[in-house]
């Protein structure tokens, strides 16, 4: 519980600091990229009829493109913060946010990595903010990725489960009652013991420098928590990586699944 309480006091104040600087940033930032986008889009007719503005040209394409980069990255920084807008919470169906993603993710994966989706026949409605969740999803994808450099498969896979005393006496933290589950696996490198301890801590990352920001995990499990849900991690090295989150389903018009298989399966984590 000590451990669990230092991480969330961290993730606080790192927070604090990082909304400051990525807002302000941010704003310059649009100015640098809106007015490097017109240049090259101005210079672009006159650098196809003379080869001395075509690298200038490139250059300025170059600088769009980082421009871009770094707003993704300051975008992630704000929404780790929560300094974003209060969360959109609405009544959804989690296969149907993954299906609407479906284009997006195959494109982040990559032609070397086979996507595969096991989505539950009759999922029950959850409450949460579907930007969010396609968040979730592609940092998700874009760690499987990085760990299967050379190709893969990543499987996404939903289920309705009712969580009992049983497994809650075996998982600490989780509470009773009935969620949503999402999986998401890969057959990539999988995860050193140091690194599976620290997956979830804000700007840890074993990639080299300018290939990870540390926040993929870190904002995954703000945005699960954020929902009333948990998030596990497992992994072995050389056998690929399990993320798994549970997802409050919403009380009333949640009907209950019969389907054993689609049931309670405990093998989480
Ligand atoms: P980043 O991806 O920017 O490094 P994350 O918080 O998303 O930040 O991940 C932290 C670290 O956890 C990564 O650097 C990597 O070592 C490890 N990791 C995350 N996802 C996976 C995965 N699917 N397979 C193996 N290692 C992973």
């Amino acid at each position: 519980l000590q451990r669990r309480l230092r991480q969330s006091d961290r993730l606080e104040s790192l927070g604090q600091l990082a909304a400051g600087v990525a807002h302000d940033f941010n704003n310059l930032l649009g100015i640098i990229n809106g007015y490097a986008s017109m240049a090259a889009a101005d210079l672009a007719p006159l650098a196809a009829a003379d080869p001395a503005l075509r690298t200038l040209h490139a250059d300025l394409t170059e600088i769009v493109a980082a421009g871009d980069r770094a707003t993704a990255l300051t975008r992630q920084l704000l929404s780790f913060a929560r300094a974003d807008p209060a969360p959109e919470t609405r009544t959804l169906d989690l296969n149907t946010v993954i299906a609407d993603l479906d284009t997006l993710l195959r494109r982040a994966l990559g032609e070397d990595v086979t996507l595969v989706m096991q989505l539950a026949p009759r999922p029950w409605p959850i409450r949460a903010d579907p930007g969010r969740l396609e968040q979730v999803l592609i940092n998700l994808a874009v760690n499987a990725r990085d760990a299967m450099p050379g190709g893969g498969t990543l499987t996404i896979e939903t289920a309705p489960v009712t969580v009992d005393e049983h497994y809650t006496a075996q998982h600490p933290g989780v509470h009773t009652g009935r969620y949503m589950r999402l999986r998401v696996s890969d057959t990539g490198t999988g995860m050193s013991k140091e690194t599976l301890e620290r997956a979830f801590e804000p700007f840890f990352t074993t990639k080299p420098k300018g290939h990870g920001t540390g926040l993929g995990l870190a904002t995954i499990y703000g945005i699960i928590t954020q929902a009333g849900g948990h998030t596990q991690i497992y992994s072995e090295p050389g056998h690929g990586t399990t993320i798994t989150a549970l997802l409050p389903a919403t009380g009333e018009d949640a009907e209950p699944d019969t389907t054993p298989a689609a049931q309670h399966r405990p093998g989480t984590g």
